[in-house]
């Protein structure tokens, strides 16, 4: 009986999450934060009052050739908007059925997308350096939360006869190549040079893995606390200037989330990836030499290739270009099976001055978006 009710649970849950969609995409528009409340000229972005909260409008403006100003609306629809007012916690109330999603056995990833300063870290994170301690819950980001409520929820299923245990990785793909951010000797001398080298391969299970790559279990809550410090550490060291590097970099923290059912026999596996991406704005490679160059070059080619996998995921095409980053090759499991669930937030500063790179942030979701009707319409024929 029990077997029943709990496959029935699970099915009953994974359907509604398939109504809802594998792909799904949110905008998120931060705040003006800091210096940006001063100015007080007027914003881009807007929000057609709605049932559904999930449109957004920015509005370009632009003088023509005769010194005429003209503006231009790009009205946008993603499956959920969240205004500069939304809460961490408002937000996390649309994520923590993904996460469930991950304890009930399937990948899941949801990505962090925009340019550097869009809010990607404190969505997918909370405020750059937690401490441990003293601090509002309120400001976390997806991370903690995610953890806090795989904790809660790990013991109810306890007494529905299920045990889990949760490992832990977080790595970051910088240049094409993967650092281990969970590295214990990275306060001594040289962290790099002594970083065995990280490679991505299949187990004899099939598994995509990294070897080489630190791996801890978290037995419990407060352990993230400890993960995340380490994880700001080693980036701290591995760069002389921390937020240029991270803006530079896709950090990937990765739980792997096994349950077994004592009562039942039965076994799960889920995964859930939470990616802040590198920065999206358009880095020019003219004027740009040498490492910057290369730097560049690796960021543009994995955030389209990004693109690229979701969209031929979402048609349904034979071939997934999964080996044309070392990001997509490292998720190629996650996204790729066919019942992951993938969320993207694409991320927004609603300054003035960002407008440009807002529109072409939101035109990459849209991209992103409209490959769930091509999924929809596959699923209805
Ligand atoms: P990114 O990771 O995209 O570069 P951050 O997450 O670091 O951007 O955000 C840039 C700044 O804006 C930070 O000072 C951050 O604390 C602040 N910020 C971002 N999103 C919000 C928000 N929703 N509410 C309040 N402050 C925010
Ligand atoms: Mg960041």
């Amino acid at each position: 009986k029990l077997r029943n009710e709990e496959s029935m649970r699970r099915k009953l849950h994974n359907t509604i999450q398939e109504l809802k969609g594998n792909i799904r995409v949110f905008c998120r528009v931060r705040p003006l934060v800091g210096e940006e409340k001063a100015a007080s000229s007027l914003l881009p972005l807007s929000f057609p009052d709605c049932d559904d909260q999930n449109e957004v409008e920015l509005m370009q403006s632009s003088e023509n050739a005769l010194g005429k100003s003209t503006s231009k609306t790009f009205p946008f629809k993603f499956d959920r908007v969240f205004t500069p007012e939304s809460s961490q916690n408002m937000v996390f109330d649309e994520v923590s059925q993904l996460i469930q999603s991950a304890l009930d056995g399937y990948p899941v990833c949801i990505f962090a997308y925009g340019q550097t300063g869009s809010g990607k870290t404190h969505t997918m994170q909370g405020p750059d350096s937690i401490s441990a301690s003293g601090m509002d819950d309120e400001i976390l980001g997806i991370i903690p939360r995610a953890v806090k409520q795989i904790y809660e929820n790990t013991s109810k299923l306890a007494e529905r006869g299920w045990e889990y245990t949760l490992e832990g990785q977080f790595l970051e793909i910088y240049n094409e190549t993967l650092q281990d951010l969970l590295a214990p000797s990275a306060r001594s001398t040289q962290a790099s040079d002594k970083q065995s080298k990280l490679e991505i391969y299949q187990d004899s299970e099939g598994h995509t893995r990294v070897k080489n790559l630190t791996m801890v279990t978290v037995d419990s809550a407060e352990r993230v606390n400890w993960l995340l410090a380490r994880a700001a550490d080693n980036r701290t060291v591995a760069a002389t200037n921390c937020n240029e590097r991270s803006s530079r970099s896709h950090s990937v923290f990765t739980l792997f989330l096994r349950g077994k059912n004592t009562l039942t026999g039965e076994s799960s596996t889920g995964v859930l990836n939470l990616i802040d991406l590198a920065g999206s704005e358009r880095l020019s490679s003219s004027g740009s030499s040498g490492d910057r160059l290369k730097e560049t070059q690796a960021i543009n080619k994995s955030l389209a290739c990004l693109g690229d996998v979701i969209a031929a995921l979402a048609k349904g095409s034979r071939h997934i270009p999964y080996r044309n980053s070392k990001l997509t090759h490292l998720l190629q499991e996650s996204l790729g099976a066919g019942n992951s669930k993938t969320l993207m937030f694409v991320c927004v500063n609603p300054s003035p001055a960002s407008t440009q790179e807002s529109l072409c942030s939101l035109q990459f979701a849209t991209k992103v978006n409209s490959c769930q009707i091509g999924t929809a319409r596959r699923q209805a024929a």
